[in-house]
């Protein structure tokens, strides 16, 4: 083929184009939506009383193959309870430099305390800030929760917390 047919046909392709309706991401005024299951900011939950689910267990940390989480847990009293049952997490942090959002630890959760949301605006423009401690990894308290430290609901056990027994209202059983 004579080389002056290659221009044209390179000017086939621009044309074509200019006629086409553009694919414009109109990032960050409109976020694009994500699949519903994303992998995007982890989440430590509560229980209806605004009581944490987390115990500090360290199976997320063990299970997580970039060693991106850290967590010490401590011993709660009848003063100072944080969640049902002997333990809470104490220091919960998430290096977002180091995970690669696999999930691996929100299967290794025996209570699901920690799953993962939708939010995926991370980026920062130094590295501290980048490790998530539990003050923004906590879920927000919903109406008819309370703020930890409190009491477990009167007769319950955390048996009656991990059943789900437990609602905003009292106890159903
Ligand atoms: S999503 Fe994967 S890499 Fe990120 S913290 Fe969990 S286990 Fe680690
Ligand atoms: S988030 Fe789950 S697995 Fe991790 S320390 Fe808390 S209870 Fe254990």
């Amino acid at each position: 083929m004579p080389k002056f047919l290659d221009a044209i046909k390179g000017f086939g392709v621009t044309f074509g184009t200019m006629f086409k309706r553009p694919i414009t991401e109109e990032y960050p005024e409109k976020p694009g939506p994500v699949a519903p299951r994303y992998h995007g900011r982890h989440q430590l939950n509560r229980y209806p009383d605004g009581l944490e689910k987390c115990i500090g267990c360290e199976l997320c940390a063990w299970a997580c193959p970039a060693d991106a989480i850290y967590v010490e847990g401590a011993d709660n009293t009848e003063e100072q309870r944080f969640s049902p049952g002997e333990r809470y997490g104490r220091v919960y942090q998430i290096n977002y430099l180091r995970c690669i959002g696999c999930g691996l630890c929100i299967e290794a959760c025996p209570t699901r305390a920690l799953t993962m949301t939708n939010v995926y605006e991370m980026a920062d423009d130094n590295r501290s800030d980048l490790i998530y401690d539990k003050d923004k990894l906590l879920a927000p308290l919903q109406p008819g929760m309370e703020a930890p430290p409190h009491a477990m609901a009167p007769g319950t056990t955390d048996d009656d917390y991990y059943l789900g027994h437990v609602t905003p209202k009292g106890v159903a059983r």
